[in-house]
């Protein structure tokens, strides 16, 4: 059945390749991100492939633009029933060094945005008697020297997923994490840049610790997205699925 889904920061990287994916299984796609323009790419590779994505401007942590997006898509897509909260940052640094909006920006943009996003969108989904989220968290959850930050907010996407679980699913809603582990995008790319180590070394250096010896890609992650999104995976919720190559926790 086809469905109106709404991936956040699917310009690039894992949010791309999930709507892409989404798009693959049927469902009508808003790729949503900070600027509209940078849509553009997974719009046209979603409509080349036959699909059908719009592309909607807006900051997640922003509650004024959320609703405005949210309204947008059910305007001009339909009453979006499918919410992948991907957007993400990161602004890294040890405890010492990190400051107050290197932790605001990063708790901001993670946990407020799928905060804000889920709110717009559960309204839809209990209209229809019917929604799934999959919310972006990260090994990183479990501790990351230099991410204080970042794994707060990764630990608080577990806490709000379950919780999400509990409240919508009497409404067929579901409610699921990923937490992904390496994965080449842009995001590992200038975390490399930062330590200033050249990308292939880093990537080199983190495939020695996972047990299928290979970096992830941002399509494994699409995968695991399009699993929860699936109408099978209805008894399914509350769940965080590492998605790293191995076993975590
Ligand atoms: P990415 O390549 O950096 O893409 C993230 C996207 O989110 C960018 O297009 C970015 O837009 C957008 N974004 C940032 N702030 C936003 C906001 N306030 N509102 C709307 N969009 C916003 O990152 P990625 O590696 O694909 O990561 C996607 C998700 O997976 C994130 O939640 C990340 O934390 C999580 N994750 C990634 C990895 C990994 O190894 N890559 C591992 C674990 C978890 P701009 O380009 O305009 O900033």
């Amino acid at each position: 059945m086809t469905r109106i889904a709404i991936v956040t920061g699917a310009a690039r990287g894992i949010g791309a390749a999930t709507a892409l994916r989404l798009a693959r299984d049927g469902h009508a796609v808003a790729v949503l991100d900070l600027d509209e323009a940078s849509c553009s790419d997974t719009v046209a590779a979603i409509t080349q492939a036959g699909g059908r994505a719009m592309a909607v401007g807006a900051n997640v942590a922003d509650s004024g633009a959320v609703q405005a997006a949210v309204a947008r898509v059910t305007e001009e897509l339909g009453a979006p029933t499918i919410l992948v909260n991907n957007a993400g940052i990161i602004r890294d640094n040890l405890l010492f060094k990190m400051t107050e909006d290197d932790w605001d920006s990063v708790l901001g943009v993670h946990l407020r945005g799928a905060f804000l996003m889920s709110r717009a969108v559960q309204q839809h989904q209990v209209e229809a008697g019917w929604g799934r989220i999959v919310n972006l968290s990260s090994t990183s959850a479990l501790g990351n020297r230099g991410q204080a930050n970042y794994a707060a907010a990764k630990a608080g996407m577990q806490g709000f997923t379950k919780t999400l679980a509990i409240e919508l699913g009497r409404y067929g809603v579901t409610a699921n994490a990923i937490a992904p582990g390496f994965i080449v995008t842009d995001m590992t790319r200038s975390t490399a840049e930062r330590v200033g180590v050249p990308f292939d070394d880093f990537v080199a250096h983190s495939v020695a610790d996972i047990p299928v010896a290979r970096a992830g890609a941002p399509e494994d992650i699409a995968n695991a997205a399009a699993f929860f999104c699936s109408e099978e995976a209805g008894f399914v919720s509350g769940q965080v699925l590492y998605v790293a190559g191995g076993p975590r926790a």
